[in-house]
């Protein structure tokens, strides 16, 4: 007897409970992975070619025996389950909107079984409620609540003894693992398990100690940069949460991982909020951008604001595909804030551009700096590019790794071009708004808009 697991944001073989389910339930185990254009469609060339990589990874680790193939799922699926006869087909569940649409219509699809075990949070979005049964809108009690609900160990998955289906037995038709998309020169992490659990191992001795003092610095590595691997399940989050102390960078650790289970318990209730205003008194706000939207638009993607913490962030971004979470969310509030564009062309370009691009981690974040989300930092607490700069670039190390212009000005000055002399500025842009004057305008509008109904 056969059983069939599709891979999805599952990557890997290590702790991987819907592995155990498909071990126990046959002898052999076809391992799939479908190539879905209406996922591959929108994703930007570095997270597709980070998944690719992956791919490559998975396949290796499984001997050359990963099918995968091109197609709907709700077609492909059931297809495959037939051509090896497998009575049940096994997935980590996926807790987004599309994913969760799209299972539904493959378990119609297959008539029978479409087995999900675990997911790619500790805790499944959803399980984790108030006493009424009602959802948490705020992180803090939710974080309380989720801590105290607790999560099994990691799952001891027995690979040796899988026996895999090797494809080439099969009569389907068999896809390459797509050759990487043009990156234009953004040079992204090593892919898959073993590079995700050796980051993970370096992280542990080198930088877990000093996590809760160094996680806002970008001028310091001071981060685990395992976004992209628990985008793509390289790693469970169980497997880290196992090894976290209780010494106050492990108990910051866990934290930043329980923001993201918390953005998927949000999402997994609300999945309007990956396009829309989680407090919809917030719509009126954004509903006509400014005639200058786009042009001001243009300018914060391509990183020529005139604030260089911004611009290095924007540039950070489009040439490594991934950016430091404090400047992340220092550039969304300069955008909806100081530029007044709507959150979700931001989120968008963020998608495109980011190698750990997410739709919990990504929409919501957005929405908890343009203060429309669930717990939102409130609407008047607008960052000040300037004075986040000099607080967590002290030195201006990080605004000189990543705007070249700006490469000969010494120390924090870095942080105040406008001060300097047009020689010493070189080519590099005066700010295109005032600070002060747009957080009073911003201001303005949340009064008009939000306050007052
Ligand atoms: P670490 O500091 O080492 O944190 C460990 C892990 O905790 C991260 O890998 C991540 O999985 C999780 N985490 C940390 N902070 C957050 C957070 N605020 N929200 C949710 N999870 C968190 N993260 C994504 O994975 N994908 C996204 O698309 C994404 N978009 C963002 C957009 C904005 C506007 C902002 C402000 C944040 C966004 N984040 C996103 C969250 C955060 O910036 C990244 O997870 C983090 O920078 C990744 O680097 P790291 O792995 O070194 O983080």
């Amino acid at each position: 007897r056969c059983a069939v697991l599709w891979f999805r944001r599952d990557l890997r073989l290590a702790d991987h409970p819907a592995l155990l389910a498909a071990a126990d339930r046959a002898d052999t185990v076809l391992a799939l992975y479908v190539l879905d254009e209406r996922l591959i469609g929108p994703a930007g060339a570095p997270r597709l070619a980070f998944n690719y990589r992956c791919l490559r990874a998975l396949d290796e680790q499984l001997g050359g025996r990963l099918l995968v193939v091109r197609g709907d799922p709700v077609d492909v699926v059931p297809a495959l389950a037939r051509a090896c006869g497998a009575a049940s087909v096994h997935i980590s569940a996926d807790t987004a909107p599309y994913g969760r649409e799209r299972d539904a219509a493959v378990a119609k699809a297959l008539g029978g079984d479409l087995v999900a075990t675990g997911s790619p949070y500790a805790v499944t979005p959803g399980r984790v409620r108030k006493q009424d049964g009602t959802p948490y809108r705020v992180f803090t009690p939710f974080s309380r609540a989720w801590l105290q609900h607790g999560w099994r160990g990691p799952a001891a998955t027995d690979v040796a003894i899988t026996r895999w289906v090797d494809p080439a037995n099969l009569d389907v038709e068999r896809a390459a693992i797509p050759a990487d998309p043009d990156l234009g020169g953004v040079e992204l992490p090593d892919a898959g398990e073993e590079a995700a659990l050796a980051a993970w191992r370096r992280f542990r001795a080198d930088g877990l100690a000093d996590y809760d003092e160094r996680r806002d610095r970008p001028d310091v590595d001071g981060t685990s940069m395992l976004s992209p691997y628990l985008r793509w399940g390289c790693v469970h989050p169980r497997t880290l949460l196992a090894d976290l102390g209780s010494d106050p960078g492990a108990t910051s650790f866990r934290n930043e991982l329980a923001w993201r289970e918390f953005h998927a318990d949000v999402l997994w209730h609300r999945p309007d909020t990956a396009r829309r205003n989680y407090d919809e008194r917030f719509d009126a706000l954004w509903w006509q951008p400014g005639p200058d939207a786009e042009s001001l638009f243009d300018t914060w993607r391509e990183g020529r604001t005139g604030y260089p913490i911004v611009d290095a962030g924007m540039r950070q971004l489009l040439h490594h595909g991934w950016m430091h979470n404090r400047v992340r969310m220092v550039v969304a509030s300069f955008l909806v804030k100081d530029l007044h564009v709507p959150w979700q062309w931001g989120a968008r370009h963020f998608m495109r551009h980011l190698v750990d691009g997410d739709l919990a981690s990504n929409q919501l974040n957005w929405q908890w700096v343009a203060g429309s989300g669930t717990d939102a930092a409130p609407y008047f607490r607008i960052f000040n590019p300037t004075t986040q700069g000099q607080k967590f670039d002290p030195v201006g190390d990080y605004v000189r790794a990543h705007v070249p212009e700006l490469r000969g000005i010494a120390g924090k000055a870095v942080h105040e071009p406008w001060r300097l002399s047009e020689a010493e500025r070189g080519d590099y842009p005066l700010p295109i708004v005032d600070h002060a004057v747009e957080r009073q305008e911003a201001l303005r509008r949340y009064g008009e808009h939000v306050t007052r109904r």
